[in-house]
């Protein structure tokens, strides 16, 4: 696949994520200003999950604690902004989802952002808006008062130039929390300079200064499909989870770019020079040597044994349309109405049942299955592991269960380019020698429009079972 062609040819104007993308991965901000959306990949099952608790979340404090607030009207940005600009003429007390700009002189937009609460406040004769934003999570972290700081600072074009000092977060319990923009300034104004650098960067350039690197920021993030096989191809020196980035500008200063061109005295370099204890440099040696053999690199030693004498399990879900009222936006939900799984090479069905407080429940846990290791995927471990707990309780049982989720342990334990692992990903895999094993190919997806009938539903439980139980086999030849 070649980037170009799906790259514009004009970046985009620097928004919030901006700054919190650039705190992860440089090369995830500057394709925030330059890649298209057909290059993006979907947003893995736990991400879409927050985002619509998120969605969710916002609609219910704006319904609590907002109600008469001035909502920002309009479809397009310019009609949404001059909306906002008329509200803050007029003085409104709260405005709801204003828009703001950063314009050129030529009219060019440069930083955009939609703020979702702005308070209007009074010091002498003086008013002026102050910035809040809801987030759904209990604590505050940089990248969300960076984003307070930077659309109080779109905001000062609104406002007679005037900068407020703070601005405030309403956490996921309902509070409030003061953002003080004098303890974050410093950090933001080095951010900002780093982006207005970044935005005009072309690819070549940005090739050379912001090159992809293997992190754990890179299973969820959208650009995962440009970068990973990236990555492979070139060889990144980040393929190797014992080189810091510190370790591997200092290799790049001598012109080693290529973990294929790391010799046993480069490593030997890197220890005598301190940049590796004796340990590490084994790991390190050890690594390479399975890059060598094309197989997958674990972050640390897992038992051998982990994926024998397990439960393997799949959910078959019902679906149907949500209430037109939805706050989520999306039109179907799902329903569980049967666990199929495999244990010791048998198939077998639990059936579910929903509960009286309406949840779904396991209506018997069968005694083999009780003692073991279930592993399910992304949501289905969340979800399985309140029904074991609900189940237990209903039936006075303690079964010893232990659930893995795989997209965590992936996450947690392998260091390698796997382009995303989500459900719909995991149709089949080939090893090709000389290269790393993972290559994913799609099946379908929850996303995916009706599956009405019984018979395609137990097919699609059985494909996604059949599909984890190959993924398991060959994670577990790799340990
Ligand atoms: S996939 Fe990884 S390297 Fe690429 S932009 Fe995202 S975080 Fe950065």
């Amino acid at each position: 696949m070649s980037l170009r062609s799906y790259l514009r040819t004009q970046p985009k104007p620097t928004n919030a994520y901006h700054f919190g993308a650039y705190l992860h991965c440089k090369r995830k901000a500057w394709l925030n200003y330059y890649g298209k959306a057909a290059l993006t990949a979907p947003d893995p099952v736990h991400v879409r999950q927050q985002l619509q608790e998120g969605l969710q979340f916002e609609a219910q404090i704006y319904a609590a604690q907002f109600a008469h607030a001035y909502v920002v009207q309009g479809n397009h940005t310019q009609v949404r902004y001059e909306d906002t600009q008329a509200a803050i003429a007029r003085r409104e007390p709260v405005i709801l989802q204003a828009q703001l700009l950063q314009k050129t002189d030529s009219e060019e937009e440069t930083g955009i952002g939609v703020a979702d609460i702005l308070e209007l406040r009074q010091e002498g004769s003086q008013h002026y808006y102050e910035v809040g934003d809801i987030k759904s999570t209990a604590v505050a972290t940089l990248s969300h008062s960076l984003q307070l700081r930077w659309y109080s600072e779109l905001l000062c074009s609104l406002q007679d130039g005037f900068l407020p000092r703070k601005g405030f977060l309403i956490l996921g319990n309902g509070q409030r929390q003061e953002i003080h923009f004098e303890v974050i300034e410093r950090d933001f104004t080095q951010l900002q300079q780093a982006l207005e650098a970044l935005r005009p960067l072309p690819e070549t350039e940005a090739d050379l200064k912001t090159p992809p690197i293997l992190s754990t920021a890179c299973f969820s993030c959208k650009w995962r499909y440009a970068c990973m096989p990236q990555l492979q191809s070139e060889a990144s020196l980040s393929l190797l989870p014992q080189l810091s980035t510190a370790t591997i500008a200092h290799l790049q200063r001598q012109g080693l770019n290529r973990w294929d061109k790391l010799s046993p005295k480069a490593i030997e370099m890197l220890e005598a020079e301190g940049f590796l204890d004796a340990l590490t440099a084994q790991h390190l040696q050890h690594n390479l040597d399975r890059l060598r053999q094309g197989k997958l690199i674990w972050k640390q030693q897992l038992r051998p044994d982990l994926f024998t004498d397990i439960v393997i399990g799949a959910f078959e879900l019902q679906q149907f349309k949500a209430p037109t009222d939805n706050p989520s936006g999306y039109p179907y939900r799902y329903q569980v109405v049967g666990f199929h799984y495999l244990s010791n090479q048998t198939q077998g069905f639990l059936s579910v049942k929903q509960n009286m407080n309406g949840y779904p429940s396991f209506e018997k846990l069968p005694e083999n299955l009780r003692n073991k290791r279930w592993v399910m995927y992304g949501m289905d471990a969340l979800q399985v592991q309140r029904m074991v707990k609900t189940a237990a309780a209903e039936q006075g049982i303690s079964p010893q269960i232990e659930v893995i989720d795989l997209l965590q342990f992936v996450e947690q334990y392998v260091h390698a380019p796997l382009p995303g692992l989500q459900l719909r990903e995991l149709g089949y895999f080939t090893t090709q020698a000389g290269q790393l094993p993972a290559r994913l190919a799609y099946i379908t997806s929850l996303s995916e429009p009706a599956l009405p009938l019984a018979s395609d539903r137990k097919a699609y439980a059985l494909n996604r079972l059949e599909v984890l139980a190959t993924l398991i086999t060959w994670l577990q030849e790799q340990l």
